[in-house]
């Protein structure tokens, strides 16, 4: 059982290393503890070949500086500075206490009994405390898997505080020695996946975040629109509910650039974000359509409905100058809306399309306005004017 330990925890460690990402998360850490968990497996069993200094005391304080690499990979996860009386205590009272014990087989196997399963603890405590992880898929299975183990070893100490423990010693074949190597293999291979399933789940939302959300503002960027504008008018279509889409465009904002430099540019446009952002309703969406254009997505929103809250947000965004650097920018709001109930057959685009139109009739007429136009499917487009002829 004890080489299969080392052997299952050396391959697991070479796997980490091989996926190991180039951010700093914690697998170089883990992998770490891996190896000083086999290595202490290797020690143990050259138990009687080499001395016990070695293989009983040292061999104790490298299962426990492991589990010490544990914490140091959880934290690293978190990016917390590492708590280095939580790591080196446990480490150096193991050294101690089984260096002192060193004939006293019951004192050694509760002393590190007893750490091992304080540092367990510990090491979920670090898991989930102050913030839970975000995506606590991987720490689940860590959770389970360490406190298995750490329930394990406080039973095993508990037991043999009040029990002889056998009189085989260590390398016997008793049943409570089993169940320890048992759960110990447990704890490499579930805590270690955990652990890779946590960095990657990670690694995905990132990805998630940096594929559907607009760098500069934070708002969802135009692929998320356009993915959100298909699903929901589809719904829209299928309840023959109303559906409405707001274009808007800053005015004059190539004079904003041009005035105050670009950076005061992009703070407008972050500033435009978080007033839009912050006054539509949960299920609308607004989102950065490119440049200064915004397109907001309004679900069961009727033209009057629509139309309101373009007079809400253009006012709203004329009335708040952004504040750049002590100097206030005035921005106004030019909107152009469209809202329909949409037929089977209806691409949604057209919906944006016509809010675009009418973006341009808001222009057109003064800017710092709103204006409206009707979805013109493309039969009624060909029957109002003759399709242009291609070239
Ligand atoms: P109009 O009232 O007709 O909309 O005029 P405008 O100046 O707002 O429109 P125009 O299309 O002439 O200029 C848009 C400008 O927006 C030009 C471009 O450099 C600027 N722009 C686009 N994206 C960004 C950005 O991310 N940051 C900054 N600072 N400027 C941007
Ligand atoms: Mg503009
Ligand atoms: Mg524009």
């Amino acid at each position: 059982m004890m080489v299969m330990v080392v052997t299952g925890t050396v391959s697991m460690a070479a796997a980490m290393a091989f996926v190991r990402p180039q951010q700093r998360e914690g697998i170089g850490l883990w992998a770490l503890a891996l190896l000083a968990h086999a290595a202490t497996y290797v020690l143990f069993l050259l138990r009687g070949q080499v001395s016990d200094w070695l293989s009983v005391v040292l061999a104790n304080a490298i299962l426990a500086g492991a589990f010490a690499l544990l914490l140091a990979a959880v934290t690293e996860f978190h990016g917390r500075a590492q708590p280095w009386g939580r790591l080196l205590a446990p480490v150096a009272a193991t050294a101690l206490l089984i260096g002192v014990f060193l004939h006293d087989y019951r004192l050694r196997l509760l002393s590190s009994s007893f750490i091992l399963a304080l540092q367990n603890a510990v090491i979920l405590w670090a898991l989930w405390r102050p913030q839970p992880p975000r995506q606590p898929r991987g720490a689940l299975l860590i959770s389970a898997s360490l406190g298995i183990n750490g329930l394990v070893l406080l039973a095993r100490g508990l037991w043999y505080t009040v029990h002889e423990p056998p009189p085989q010693g260590f390398m016997g074949s008793g049943t409570g020695q089993s169940i320890t190597f048992l759960s110990a293999f447990i704890v490499v291979l579930l805590a270690s996946l955990g652990f890779i399933l946590m960095t990657k789940d990670r690694a995905e939302a990132i990805n998630h975040e940096l594929a559907n959300n607009d760098l500069l503002t934070g708002i969802p960027n135009r692929r998320l629109l356009q993915q959100t504008l298909r699903r929901d008018a589809l719904r829209a279509m299928r309840e023959h509910a109303p559906y409405a889409v707001m274009m808007a465009d800053i005015d004059h904002f190539k004079a904003v650039n041009d005035t105050h430099g670009h950076l005061a540019g992009d703070a407008v446009l972050r500033h435009v974000a978080h007033l839009l952002k912050a006054r539509v309703r949960g299920q609308d969406m607004v989102g950065r359509w490119g440049g200064e254009e915004f397109l907001v997505l309004l679900p069961a929103t009727t033209l009057e409905g629509a139309r309101q809250l373009a007079e809400v947000l253009r006012a709203g965004v004329g009335e708040a100058p952004c504040h750049y650097q002590g100097t206030p920018i005035p921005v106004t709001l030019s909107i152009g809306i469209c809202a329909d109930t949409l037929q089977p057959g209806d691409r949604p685009s057209l919906l944006v399309d016509a809010a675009d139109k009418a973006l341009y009739a808001a222009k057109a007429g003064g800017r710092n306005r709103v204006e409206h136009a009707l979805l013109m499917r493309p039969h009624e487009l060909r029957g109002a004017s003759p399709a242009p002829a291609r070239t």
